[in-house]
């Protein structure tokens, strides 16, 4: 298949191109004024659908953690789970009967690795040959394996092996967020802003939005975290420009943003980071640090004992956690190995010496965006913090050392980025007021042409929404057929860019080369979500793709409405679960509780029925212990409840025999 050729190359003459341009000029300008009016008509009608949307809510959907918050009349709440926690863990577990998300999945790690899912944020919308799912995949205790060309999870659970897709996985994440979010407002919530990393590319923005579909949300607007951080700190209020560093260093990820804000239109100037450095790694040198003064002390090298460096695990993150409030911290750790106990101190002094090249390692990329940005570090006007390991004494005083000015840290710093989102979710729902934020495109969006050369159709940093319309033609005679390749990227040569996707147009009417005129539209969205055209002059045909298809990370239309069928499958089973262990507890509290009542109540029923009575209720009481014991786990509801039946069946028979008014033991099974 031949490819494209860039019109310019094939224009008939110079003199008659320049006469064409000059008489269309007057039309092109027109339209190029309705195109940049495009995004006042965006926002008037979001204003007239927003009491359809209900309250919307602003989800921080992290790699570790994530964090839901909304805006209540005008005030933003972060809002706890079920746990009573403010940022839920991003994992989910698989265990033989059930579905475990959030906090509970986390601690299912050390019980059934293999089965339990994080980091999914590093595989969304990527492709299984991109270099760094290769590097991640060594590092995680569950399977995955290329299916289509992009990551499947694989995953034991009810007898069957299943696989899931990344945005399978984070949809279950979605889930529980809505849900805790749902519980906190007492309605459903249907319409939701999600965030992403500045620099997460089309097919990532992408699959972040369907994994929302899938968890039944109408994703109103994917917004970037540093956008959000800024939100959250009120930074988008209008006046003249201002420069934001956002400095985000999280659990496993560090994402440095430049943002320039004027007049509320946000744009990132610039992005730089670190996939892999956070606070695991300061946890990991501390680890490495006493389990050699332990070997050291006791001659026992522990590193190959799981269970000793889960529990020292645990207690470094807790210390790390008290050395950003105090001085010295102990690290206690009974029965540590081999019945041996475990106890050291720790000073902030020692764990800054162990950490302090990952410490001064994050100023890189501050100086690197700064540097790609040509902006001097004085005319950054606020350095906002997010992300957990900002909280690190040490990691502020690098932080106001080199810019020579206070932080913006008055809001948590994992609860920033959801914090900001509520206040878009607010704006898009209508309970706050303000304007359309605006975000731009983060890498060079085009499409290649004759020799792998990369046509660049919308260069980065162009704000967003935007649409733009480049003419090409053909590259051979008589050419009938052009494969439209589109990519992302800076560099000139194609193969150096990020290939999003593919798509033909055809029945092009037999021409020289160069005389086609095909004209290419490229359309970004409000979410930065592309939608390519071409359109043949001569012929009239027209196709056009959101990039969807084959070999790109991204879900097909049926593959998401299948995934949302799965998705409602899985919530009625975990109604299933949830009413079969309800229903284990209240026959669990039936039988427990008279036993108790037979052993001790002095004036109750059950001191007052028979002999021979107590005897059978006792062995009633026994045998039905056993079967919770034994059969209970594993029971169907539908046996749970003619078990939970029999036995109060049983037990008030008995009691109702002994009675001498039969109104005192009436038990109604909405007591239990
Ligand atoms: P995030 O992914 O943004 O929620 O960040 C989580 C990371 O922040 C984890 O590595 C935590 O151990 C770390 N973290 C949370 N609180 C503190 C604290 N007070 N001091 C140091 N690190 C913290």
């Amino acid at each position: 298949m031949s490819r494209f050729a860039h019109s310019h190359r094939r224009r008939p003459t110079g003199t008659q191109t320049r006469h064409a341009l000059s008489s269309f000029a007057l039309v092109f300008l027109t339209v190029l004024a309705i195109i940049c009016l495009c995004p006042v008509t965006v926002q008037a009608q979001e204003v007239d659908s927003r009491s359809e949307y209900g309250t919307v809510i602003g989800i921080d959907l992290g790699t570790t953690y994530s964090c839901v918050g909304v805006n209540k009349g005008g005030r933003v709440e972060i809002i706890a789970n079920d746990q009573g926690h403010r940022i839920t863990p991003s994992w989910v577990s698989f265990t033989e009967n059930e579905r475990l998300v959030g906090d509970s999945a986390k601690s299912a790690l050390h019980s059934n690795p293999t089965n339990t899912i994080f980091d999914v944020k590093r595989m969304i919308g990527r492709k299984m040959d991109d270099p760094s799912m290769k590097q991640n995949i060594k590092h995680w205790p569950f399977k995955v394996y290329e299916k289509h060309g992009k990551p499947a999870i694989t995953v034991h659970h009810q007898g069957v092996e299943r696989d899931f897709s990344p945005e399978e996985i984070s949809a279950m994440v979605l889930v529980k967020m809505k849900e805790t979010a749902e519980a906190y407002l007492g309605e459903k919530v249907t319409h939701a802003v999600i965030t992403v990393p500045a620099h997460f590319n089309d097919a990532q923005r992408t699959s972040t939005k369907d994994a929302g579909t899938i968890a039944g949300l109408n994703v109103l607007r994917v917004l970037n975290e540093p956008t959000a951080a800024a939100l959250a700190y009120g930074l988008n209020k209008n006046g003249p420009e201002s420069k934001i560093l956002v400095y985000d260093l999280g659990g496993g990820t560090f994402d440095v943003s430049l943002l320039s804000i004027e007049d509320g239109v946000f744009e990132v100037l610039a992005t730089a980071g670190d996939t892999h450095l956070g606070g695991e790694d300061f946890d990991n040198r501390v680890m490495d640090y006493f389990t050699k003064v332990y070997k050291k002390k006791t001659g026992t090298d522990v590193t190959n004992n799981a269970r000793a460096i889960g529990k020292l695990k645990r207690e470094v993150e807790k210390a790390k956690r008290a050395l950003s409030n105090q001085q010295s911290t102990r690290i206690e750790i009974e029965s540590f190995e081999n019945g041996n106990d475990f106890s050291e101190t720790l000073t902030r002094a020692k764990f800054e010496e162990l950490n302090m090249d990952l410490f001064r390692k994050t100023m890189n990329p501050v100086q690197q965006v700064l540097k790609d940005a040509n902006v001097r570090k004085e005319e950054v006007n606020e350095i906002v913090l997010v992300g957990g390991s900002t909280r690190i004494p040490k990691v502020q005083a690098l932080l106001t050392e080199y810019f020579g000015k206070e932080l913006s840290k008055g809001i948590n710093p994992d609860e920033a980025v959801a914090h900001g989102a509520a206040v878009q979710a607010g704006i898009l729902s209508g309970e706050e007021s303000g304007g359309l934020i605006i975000d731009v495109v983060p890498l060079t969006l085009g499409i290649e042409t004759t020799g792998g050369v990369f046509a660049k159709v919308i260069p980065r940093g162009t704000p967003i929404p935007t649409k733009k319309t480049q003419t090409f033609s053909t590259a051979a005679d008589n050419q009938q057929t052009v494969l439209i390749q589109v990519f992302e990227g800076e560099r000139s040569l194609t193969k150096d860019n990020n290939h999003l996707g593919t798509f033909e147009l055809s029945g092009i009417p037999s021409a020289s080369r160069g005389i086609p005129q095909i004209d290419v539209t490229f359309e970004v969205d409000a979410n930065g979500i592309l939608i390519v055209g071409a359109a043949d002059k001569g012929s009239g045909n027209v196709k056009s793709i959101t990039i969807a298809n084959e070999g790109g990370g991204r879900l097909t239309q049926e593959q998401i409405d299948a995934m949302i069928a799965e998705s409602e499958a899985f919530a009625v089973q975990d109604e299933m679960q949830r009413k079969r262990i309800d229903t284990l507890n209240s026959l669990s509290t039936l039988v427990y509780g008279t036993r108790t009542e037979l052993s001790h109540d002095q004036g109750g029923p059950a001191n007052k029925i028979k002999e021979i009575d107590k005897a059978a209720l006792s062995t009633l009481l026994s045998e039905s212990v056993q079967w919770i014991e034994e059969e209970g786990p594993s029971a169907s509801l539908e046996i749970l409840e003619e078990k939970l039946g029999d036995v109060l069946n049983a037990v008030q028979t008995l009691y109702r025999s002994n009675a001498e008014d039969d109104s005192t033991y009436e038990w109604d099974r909405t007591e239990l």
